[in-house]
């Protein structure tokens, strides 16, 4: 049971903030600057839907704008409120400087629940939402760049790309206005996959520091891991079938809503996903065993714990009994200040969210690039680079045939070497990159500063290092 003495999600994080800010010197009052959240935006809108007027209440938060535009999700659920988005919003800004892309922090939300309304009500909605935030320019593509969330995906962002281009009809760039988009509004490839294929690339940067793989008390790589997922939606999903289809690991537990699956053997995740689809939870599914309390397979043995559903799920009431050593926070938040604590003196390692999920707001940057560029990556580059390849075999070939050198190149090599890069590859290896990169930043600082405990607050502080240097910068 969560506990009553638990703070706010938006107090968790500024207690992690706080425990990182303790280690900096900062000037006087820019740490204050850099915590509180510059603006919230309430809006109420009424619909006409099933014959009367429904109202509905939406935020728009903007944590900092030392960057702009500024970034972050729409999330659409009964439990949005303020808090949860400024929670979130400030998450972006950390999140952003982290993984080094230009962008302040900011979230949206909406209280639904849109399993409640049909595809064409959720339209009218979406739109009447995006009119109140653009009219306001909190939709905009060099002032806020809102994404997908909980509860929304492509198809919210396409009305919302749609309904900004119809209120400004000679904007030659609308489409950046939002990212997340399908293809043929302007999406990009590998968008949709991002946040969990971000989620498997930082499990493999992890996996390759034998000192950060002790510290967990664990050895080996990805190969034959016990993985728990919580929430099989866009996130979890991805981050799952990744790890179990590219690197061997094995997802032995899913929760969802209506409860948990677990099954020692391994869970098929594209089937049990499709189960979902089809009856709308796990219960029933047969190749594994129900837990109607999922919640409890939480605390179940595993090596990996992937909460990627909601925040605030390990708490103080059930920190202690987690098992997993390693846990990776694939949702924003999901691990309260007091559990925090409870995991950190337990030894148990905690891949922080504002890095572990960041594989969302980076390739959210290369869609917004693209759609400012006007052009797909790799559609210049790709036939020249296969041209070059073809040049280099044709020679190797020529001079293995001439000097009887009894060697040939295997056909996979070729097929493989002469392929040249399209836009999914590209975003791809910019995602690895990023992910890498941003880990080594992070590890770095955890490792080398003797009071830094946890990769969170490592992040923390090379993030708000970043953010005080481009106020400094200012002149502030
Ligand atoms: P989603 O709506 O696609 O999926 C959420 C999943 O969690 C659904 O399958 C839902 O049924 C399940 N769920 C909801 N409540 C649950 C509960 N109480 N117990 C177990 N399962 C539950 O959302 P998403 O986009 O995958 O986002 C999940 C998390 O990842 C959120 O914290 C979000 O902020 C974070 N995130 C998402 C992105 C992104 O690109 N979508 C990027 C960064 C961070």
């Amino acid at each position: 049971m969560k506990q009553n003495s638990e703070p706010s999600f938006r107090d968790s994080v500024n207690m992690m903030f706080s425990r990182a800010v303790k280690l900096m010197d900062l000037p006087p009052g820019l740490e204050e600057k850099i915590r509180v959240c510059n603006a919230t935006y309430t809006v109420r809108f009424g619909v006409r839907l099933r014959g009367q007027i429904q109202t509905f209440t939406g935020y728009r938060a903007v944590h900092s704008e030392h960057m702009e535009p500024v970034k972050g999700g729409i999330r659409y659920a009964s439990s949005v409120n303020q808090d949860e988005v400024e929670a979130l919003a400030a998450l972006m800004t950390f999140k952003c400087a982290l993984v080094e892309t230009p962008f302040g922090g900011s979230k949206g939300g909406l209280c639904i629940d849109p399993r409640e309304w049909d595809e064409h009500e959720l339209e009218q909605i979406t739109r009447r939402f995006a009119y109140e935030l653009a009219k306001r320019d909190l939709i905009h593509p060099s002032q806020n760049v809102p994404a997908p969330d909980m509860g929304t995906g492509e198809r919210e962002m396409a009305w919302i790309a749609d309904q900004y281009a119809r209120m400004n009809t000679t904007d030659i760039n609308s489409r950046a206005c939002v990212t997340g988009k399908p293809i043929n509004a302007g999406g990009i490839q590998g968008r949709t996959e991002a946040t969990g294929r971000g989620v498997e690339y930082a499990l493999q940067e992890f996996f390759r520091h034998p000192e950060d793989i002790a510290k967990a008390g664990m050895s080996g790589d990805l190969d034959g891991k016990r993985v728990i997922v919580q929430g099989l939606g866009n996130v979890g999903y991805h981050a799952a079938k990744f790890l179990s289809e590219d690197d061997g690991s094995k997802v032995t537990g899913v929760i969802e809503r209506d409860g948990a699956i677990v099954n020692e053997e391994g869970i098929d995740v594209e089937e049990l996903r499709h189960w979902i689809a089809t009856h709308g939870g796990v219960a029933n599914y047969p190749e594994g065993t129900f837990v109607e309390d999922g919640s409890l397979v939480l605390e179940h043995e595993c090596d990996i714990l992937i909460p990627a559903a909601l925040e605030g799920v390990i708490h103080l009431g059930n920190a202690a009994n987690i098992k997993a050593p390693l846990i990776i926070e694939a949702a924003n938040g999901p691990v309260t200040a007091g559990a925090d604590e409870i995991l950190r003196k337990k030894g148990t390692v905690i891949i922080p969210d504002l890095y572990a999920n960041a594989g969302g707001v980076t390739v959210s940057y290369f869609e917004w690039v693209k759609n400012l560029s006007h052009i797909r990556f790799g559609r210049m580059e790709k036939r020249q680079e296969e041209a070059q390849h073809l040049l280099l075999v044709s020679e190797l070939e020529r001079l293995s045939a001439d000097k009887e050198l009894g060697w040939e190149l295997s056909k996979n090599f070729k097929d493989k070497f002469l392929r040249g890069a399209g836009e999914l590859e590209l975003v791809r290896s910019g995602l690895d990159d990023t992910m890498r990169t941003a880990y080594q930043a992070m590890r770095e600082v955890w490792h080398d500063r003797d009071q830094v405990e946890d990769l969170r607050i490592a992040g923390y502080l090379v993030s708000i290092d970043r953010i005080a240097s481009s106020y400094r910068a200012k002149g502030l």
